[in-house]
């Protein structure tokens, strides 16, 4: 068994194995994959699929990437993982170079976690202990956006949409935030100065009672794939300032360039006080998150009551995921990440503006490497996404939402292929 290839047992897998929000009676289909090269993934049964997901924001070099699978295979010889109490390593320490040198400025101070929902517990205790140290004890709680998405453990779910986030369900164990709607001017409309009201007022209330505002800066992912317009994140900068308010800006979807920055808060010109990045950061190898805080947050947090911030995960900075995640870096800088992206955005604009003529389609959009198409009802994921995987494309359907986020390295071809099969999958299952 030690050393050769696994075949998928997929009996197994429908009787044993919970997958992402799944029921375990009505698991649905998965589709077993062997393996993976490039945009391609390949299934047991010898048939390809062009990816149009990179695994949740995550593989935008493509798999199998010849210079990542080096940087893992050179430090899983050397040391593939050490306690980070008492003991550092080169892999994480330049990724915090790295990371202090790509993100805003200000952003000086790393803590490397394990997943993005890690991330964003630690950006909250962060905030926490920062107002508890300068003796704002009452600051306990958070402000959080309505469609907004930070992960599924209990603290990040607890500023997730309350209602797509089931709050009720967990009632009594969640810990109760502050909610403001989601911004509604659009990315490219013209800002109405009114869509910033409720944040103001919610904050000219509460602020004795809130650490931190947390949000995605310009992009709302898995709450509705939702892009607002910069404005509202600059003035949500001043807004917290104005209020003794730290800024968290959750960047693990839209970190490493997906939006067309390299960080979605540089459509605002800001830098937030805690930032979350993941996803992307390892180029799909493995789970990794970091969170960084400016001089500000990190000193103030040191000279508080504990004297060190109350944090500390077993595997906090792998070395084969943090040297997986300089190469990835490193890549994306001379791959030219900028004119990948942009690239992808051009395919994306043209490749599905055609759906926009269907019936059942409520809009379609595109940032940066993002494409979405948003249906009027929730998309039949059992029938549409068997009808993606029998024209060779890989799409994963949520919601109100059929949408694509490519590996960068996708080339015009691929694109074309995966945006036309998209609306043709579409329109047969929406049977126009
Ligand atoms: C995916 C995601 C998370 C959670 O990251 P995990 O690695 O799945 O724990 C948090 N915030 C945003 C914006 C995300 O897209």
């Amino acid at each position: 068994m030690s050393t050769h290839f696994i075949q998928p047992d997929l009996n197994y897998d429908r009787e044993h194995v919970w997958h992402p929000y799944s029921s375990m009676t009505d698991p649905g289909y998965t589709w077993p994959v062997v393996s993976a090269s490039g945009v391609r993934l390949k299934l047991q049964d010898g048939r390809e699929l062009i990816d149009g997901m990179s695994s949740w924001w995550c593989t935008v070099h493509g798999y199998n990437h010849p210079v990542l699978n080096a940087a893992l295979n050179e430090q899983a010889e050397r040391m593939s993982h050490v306690m980070f109490g008492g003991l550092t390593h080169g892999p994480a320490i330049e990724l915090a170079r790295r990371l202090v040198a790509l993100t805003p400025d200000g952003l000086e101070k790393v803590f490397i976690a394990d997943s993005g929902s890690v991330s964003v517990e630690v950006a909250i205790k962060m905030a926490i202990q920062y107002q508890h140290a300068r003796g704002e004890t009452t600051r306990t709680r958070l402000l959080a956006l309505e469609r907004g998405y930070h992960g599924d453990t209990l603290g990040a779910m607890s500023v997730c949409d309350p209602k797509r986030g089931m709050h009720h369900l967990f009632s009594g164990i969640l810990p109760e935030q502050f909610f403001v709607p989601a911004p509604q001017t659009r990315f490219e409309e013209e800002w109405n100065p009114d869509d910033i009201a409720p944040l103001r007022e919610s904050l000219e209330k509460n602020h004795k009672s809130i650490a931190a505002l947390i949000l995605e800066p310009v992009v709302q992912g898995a709450g509705g794939m939702r892009f607002y317009h910069p404005e509202y994140l600059r003035q949500a900068r001043a807004l917290c300032d104005e209020f003794g308010v730290l800024l968290i800006a959750d960047e693990i979807a839209t970190g490493f360039g997906r939006s067309g920055k390299l960080f979605a808060c540089e459509y605002a010109g800001i830098s937030p006080d805690i930032m979350c990045v993941g996803k992307a950061i390892t180029g799909g190898y493995m789970t990794l998150a970091a969170t960084l805080a400016t001089t500000e947050v990190a000193e103030t947090i040191s000279r508080g009551e504990a004297g060190c911030f109350m944090h500390g995960p077993t595997f906090m900075a792998n070395p084969l995921a943090c040297r997986v995640a300089c190469a990835s870096l490193d890549l994306l800088m001379e791959n030219n990440w900028k004119e990948q992206v942009s690239g992808i955005e051009q395919g994306l604009k043209h490749g599905l503006s055609r759906a926009s003529e269907l019936e059942g389609v409520a809009d379609v959009r595109v940032l940066g490497a993002i494409g979405v198409i948003e249906l009027k009802d929730p998309v039949d994921v059992k029938r549409l996404q068997p009808a993606c995987v029998d024209r060779g494309i890989w799409v994963r359907p949520f919601a109100h939402n059929f949408y694509v986020m490519p590996p960068y390295i996708m080339r015009d071809g691929d694109l074309a292929y995966l945006t036309s099969n998209m609306v043709g999958a579409l329109a047969q299952t929406l049977g126009e």
